[in-house]
């Protein structure tokens, strides 16, 4: 239609097909699908020992220019994509995305389903609790946070007597060590698995934690926009005489659970991510892990069903996985290892079968632009999944690379400066330095690169012409222009054509940006901020080096790293527009996320729970007398 109605009002006129036509479609057995209601449903792992022998599909790797406020469209381009190949194309394709965060949802942003004629549909089950995931992960982590208090309090308020009696398996044909205990006894260097032949000092060693409370980092988590909770204390009744200690909340997609939830190979990988993660560290300086808390079996109980992928479908009906969603400041930013891996197998070949012209394809998309959500998406999710994109998309819009030329500021809500509104190619010309950067930097990975051109009403021919130039000169394979927003896959057929002829191209010699082991934790920092951001280099704080040193002493200097600073610039500066150099990356603070399996350094003043704007994307819905959710975009 034109107007294009609202994404919610195009979602609703769609009848979706009942998802177990969709998995039959692509293959999925009866026996593999756990379904949720009509649309949507849980997809088991063991499929991927059944389509083992399976050749992969190809692996499209969608990311961005630096965007503006107002988002440039990956998740459009994406469902767009798809939309084109599948629906258009005769081909199996996979749109592999995130699920999105209440917290935003009601805030500012809005949902996430992509939007106009590219979307993922029923949008408000998309967009709202899905199939549980995220209240799994706030569970898993709130039980953490309760006992990491708790087993402060009951160590400090019991001698070692009673404590010793509950936490080590009976004597009497009790309990048997628990695979999170068989480790904590091993790190400890204790090498009998009987209780009984534990020596008393064993038993004073494997008993008491002796958490320091100053060192503790696990939070509890919501998922929701509630900035009052971003400090507060805890322990203030009475009965919890005395032991209160101040803290705060995250939102849960920030979370270490969730960002596991993302990487983890298997329920093994995933078991043994969560009984790795360090919470605190001891009076001693060791660091204190969620197996040593005995708390690394419960929570793999509470996500071994949110470890499934969900499949639900597209305006086209053309399949998609929603599958974890780590946000992309301190986290990943990007959908799960395991959905990328089942989607592959599906769209895969057979024996027999042309790799090229047989082979279905997983488009998966990384929040932010190349050089946030694509760094990471290689270094970090390929370094841990082994996989390897066949394209590298980066979407452009006219409004953004002007931004990056010299024009106004956007900002949500607000309307457009003329100069988004008309033809000014100059201004343009001059912003596309930010998309030629982004190029160079998707070029450094040895893979081919297409740029979706995302069409917006007001853009013009000679607009198109001028990012297609200037792309292809940067070493794009093509530069293309996509209407799928406006026309859904039909209007993404001829880019969705240029993305194909890249993925068959033979001339890819896939690296990652740096090496873990043999670098230091500043070494890698450098090469990142250097070679990806066109910084000279990064300064260390004070605290940035003294945390670099017991990172280091205590084993983690080999992970590899996730640098949280602003979307809206390569630098870590939101005014420094287009291809900034000539600037130092000051580095204020770095974390570790040891389950996950990264560490992050904090170029910004990084927020962890968001807050509400005065006008709320909440205070426009409303449900009607059939249960139908209005309002939601
Ligand atoms: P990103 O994934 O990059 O954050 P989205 O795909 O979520 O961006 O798009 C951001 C917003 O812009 C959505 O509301 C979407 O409907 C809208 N949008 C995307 N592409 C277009 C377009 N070509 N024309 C008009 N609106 C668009």
């Amino acid at each position: 239609l034109d107007p294009v109605p609202s994404d919610f009002a195009i979602s609703r006129a769609q009848r979706p097909k009942n998802i177990t036509e969709v998995a039959t479609e692509i293959g999925i057995l009866p026996s593999e699908l756990e379904q949720f209601g009509a649309y949507k449903a849980k997809v088991q792992l063991d499929i991927l020992e059944r389509l083992e022998s399976r050749k992969n599909g190809k692996y499209i790797l969608v990311t961005g220019i630096t965007p503006t406020p107002l988002g440039e469209g990956k998740s459009t381009t994406t469902v767009g994509l798809v939309q084109a190949l599948g629906a258009h194309l005769n081909k199996i394709a996979f749109a592999n995305v995130r699920q999105p965060s209440m917290g935003p949802t009601f805030g500012i942003k809005g949902g996430a389903a992509g939007g106009g004629y590219s979307q993922v549909i029923p949008m408000d089950e998309f967009n709202m609790h899905l199939t549980g995931d995220i209240h799994a992960i706030s569970a898993a982590t709130n039980l953490l946070a309760a006992a990491i208090d708790t087993r402060i309090f009951h160590e400090n308020s019991q001698k070692d007597g009673p404590l010793y009696k509950r936490l080590v398996p009976a004597k009497k044909g009790g309990r048997k060590f628990t695979e999170g205990m068989l480790r904590r006894l091993k790190k400890l260097g204790i090498t009998t698995t009987n209780p009984n032949e534990l020596t008393e000092e064993e038993i004073a060693k494997f008993v008491r934690l002796d958490i320091d409370p100053e060192t503790i980092t696990w939070k509890r988590v919501v998922d929701c926009n509630d900035r009052h909770l971003r400090g507060i204390t805890i322990g203030q009744a009475p009965t919890e005489k005395g032991h209160t200690r101040e803290t705060g909340f995250d939102i849960t997609v920030a979370s270490e659970c969730m960002a596991i939830l993302a990487l983890s190979n298997s329920l093994e990988d995933m078991r043994e991510r969560l009984g790795n993660m360090v919470v605190a560290s001891s009076r001693s300086g060791q660091p204190v892990t969620c197996d040593d808390i005995g708390a690394g079996g419960a929570l793999t109980a509470i996500m071994k069903d949110a470890i499934k992928p969900n499949l639900m479908q597209t305006l086209e009906g053309t399949p998609v996985f929603v599958h974890a969603g780590p946000f992309a400041n301190i986290s990943i930013g990007a959908n799960s290892v395991l959905a990328d891996k089942m989607a592959l197998k599906l769209a895969g070949t057979e024996q027999g079968e042309d790799e090229n012209e047989d082979a279905g394809y997983v488009v998966t998309e990384a929040g932010f632009d190349f050089t946030m959500g694509g760094e990471r998406f290689f270094n970090i999710k390929c370094r841990s999944s082994g996989l390897t994109p066949d394209v590298v998309v980066i979407v452009a819009t006219v409004r953004a690379l002007k931004l990056h030329g010299g024009g106004p500021n956007v900002s949500p809500g607000a309307p457009l400066a003329p100069e988004y509104l008309e033809e000014n190619v100059d201004l343009l010309r001059k912003g596309c330095a930010n998309l030629c950067k982004h190029i160079a930097n998707a070029k450094t990975y040895g893979l081919p690169v297409v740029v979706a051109i995302n069409q917006f009403e007001s853009d013009t021919d000679a607009e198109h012409q001028t990012i297609r130039e200037e792309a292809i000169n940067a070493g794009a394979e093509d530069a293309i222009v996509s209407n799928h927003w406006a026309k859904g896959g039909a209007g993404a057929v001829e880019f969705a054509k240029g993305v194909i002829k890249a993925s068959q191209s033979t001339d890819k010699n896939f690296k990652l940006l740096y090496s873990t082991e043999d670098k230091t934790i500043e070494e890698k920092l450098n090469i990142i901020a250097r070679e990806m951001y066109g910084a000279d280099g990064v300064e260390l704080s004070e605290l940035a080096q003294k945390k670099i040193e017991t990172y280091t002493k205590q084993g983690f200097g080999g992970l590899p790293i996730c640098v949280a600073k602003t979307q809206y610039s390569l630098s870590h500066d939101a005014a420094l527009k287009g291809a900034p150099t000539g600037f130092t990356v000051p580095i204020r603070d770095i974390r570790a996320s040891v389950g996950a399996g990264y560490l992050y350094a904090l170029a910004a003043e990084i927020m962890t729970i968001p807050g509400l704007p005065t006008h709320c994307g909440f205070m426009n819905v409303e449900v009607n007398k059939d249960g139908e959710i209005d309002g939601l975009f």
